[in-house]
């Protein structure tokens, strides 16, 4: 199953539950606007190389859309359609004032010169400046894009309609970046893992963690966990699973990463096979990576008590169903990440009050913003006796919802 026939399950179950008709399901889940532009640039040996790209505006009943630019080759129509649907749901679930949209262009980054880069995104921003704008629909970084791509977008974008940042977040912090929003991602995972053993009687000193992918999720998830006092036991990335029973020396592990942007080599723990992470004997478990990752094939051998979803997607259907049975509790990805576009939301907001936010005040906000989604979700699924992940797509669609029936589209 892809990931987005896997929001679209969560979502009907939702639906289900909330007992939508028809039409409204329709209505929730048919995007506002696709747009699929051409982008032709020319590359450094003078070709002209021609790519597509595209945006995908989900709804905007409860604000201007927000949703990142992906950069990856298997980037196509169907599976932006889908990521724009988790926006909307994601910025739903922690109450920002936005609605969800995403966007995208079909090439591998890795094999293009900086300039390339460049032009290519230059191009990009011709196609679609006349959809995005700081009221109607605001970018961000994803999969593939940086900083520096997002000060382009705003420089090409400011050619057109002239002075105004809020027309993109993620941007350089000396160019109108916000403090804070590097390590938002992982912080907010971190912060949620706290509230989440709390409610589960668990103390952080018992909390056996182990992190699946060290990239900035990842990273910045453990460095909060350690400081945190949760032991962290194993972690992961791309070169394999670094494992230590009493807890690694989570310093020791982050300064390599950073001296080498990989965990190869690293001089603590026991080196295992990167999948054998997942099945590991440990009370927290969180998938910090792929989407996909917990399935029919691993869901059996799972210990963890706890999952904290940091990536999209991790766990399948098939498998949320059987470890909700098991009594494992899982805490789903639109909220558990949405520390990135909440820190955006504040990026945003400083651009339009031209105005800076120190870094303790972007943390107290991000705090309160979600430990604020934290407890309705909590509630609503004590309330009506759901799962968590259940709980978090029934409020966001109930919010939706009405936001579209105020609107009177639905009289
Ligand atoms: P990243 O590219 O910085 O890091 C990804 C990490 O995963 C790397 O350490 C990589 O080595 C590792 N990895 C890749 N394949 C792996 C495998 N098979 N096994 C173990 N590790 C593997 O990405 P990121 O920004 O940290 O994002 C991680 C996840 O979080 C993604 O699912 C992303 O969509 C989601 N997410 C990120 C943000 C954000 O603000 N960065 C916000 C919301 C959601």
């Amino acid at each position: 199953m892809k990931a987005s026939q896997a929001t679209e399950y969560f979502f009907r179950k939702a639906a289900d539950r909330l007992e939508l008709t028809d039409r409204m399901r329709r209505l929730l889940l048919t995007p506002r606007r696709e747009v699929t532009v051409q982008v032709a640039f020319e590359t450094d040996s003078g070709e002209v190389e021609t790519l597509l790209g595209y945006r995908v505006q989900h709804d905007n009943s409860r604000g201007p859309m927000k949703g990142g630019l992906r950069y990856h080759p298997e980037v196509d129509i169907d599976e932006v359609r889908s990521l724009a649907s988790l926006m909307t749901w994601k910025t739903a679930v922690v109450n920002l004032p936005y609605g969800g949209a995403k966007g995208g262009v079909a090439v591998d980054p890795r094999r293009l010169s900086r300039k390339e880069l460049e032009r290519l995104t230059r191009a990009f921003v011709d196609g679609i400046h006349d959809v995005i704008g700081p009221d109607t629909d605001i970018p961000a970084p994803d999969m593939g894009t940086s900083h520096e791509v997002m000060a382009w977008i705003r420089n090409q974008w400011e050619k057109y309609h002239g002075f105004n940042p809020a027309v993109i977040t993620g941007k350089p912090v000396e160019e109108y970046g916000a403090k804070g929003r590097e390590e938002a991602t992982g912080r907010g995972v971190g912060l949620l893992c706290v509230k989440a053993i709390k409610r589960l009687g668990m103390r952080p000193q018992d909390c056996r963690t182990a992190i699946q992918g060290f990239g900035n999720v990842g990273s910045h998830a453990a460095k909060f966990l350690a400081e945190s006092e949760f032991p962290v036991v194993a972690v992961s990335d791309i070169s394999g699973c670094y494992y230590n029973p009493k807890g690694l020396d989570m310093p020791q592990v982050l300064r390599h990463a950073l001296q080498n942007r990989t965990l190869e080599g690293l001089p603590c723990g026991e080196k295992l096979a990167g999948e054998q992470l997942l099945t590991l004997d440990c009370d927290l478990l969180i998938p910090a990576a792929l989407g996909g990752v917990i399935h029919e094939g691993n869901m059996d051998k799972i210990k963890a008590k706890l999952i904290v979803e940091a990536a999209n997607g991790p766990t399948l259907p098939s498998a949320d169903e059987y470890l909700s049975d098991q009594g494992v509790t899982i805490l789903p990805d639109i909220l558990v990440n949405a520390g990135g576009v909440t820190v955006s939301y504040f990026e945003w907001v400083q651009n339009r009050q031209h105005y800076r936010w120190s870094l303790d005040r972007v943390r107290q906000e991000l705090d309160r913003t979600l430990s604020d989604a934290f407890e309705s979700v909590w509630q609503q699924s004590q309330d009506k006796q759901i799962d968590l992940r259940t709980a978090a797509f029934t409020l966001a669609i109930e919010r939706v919802k009405r936001a579209t029936e105020l609107h009177g589209l639905t009289h």
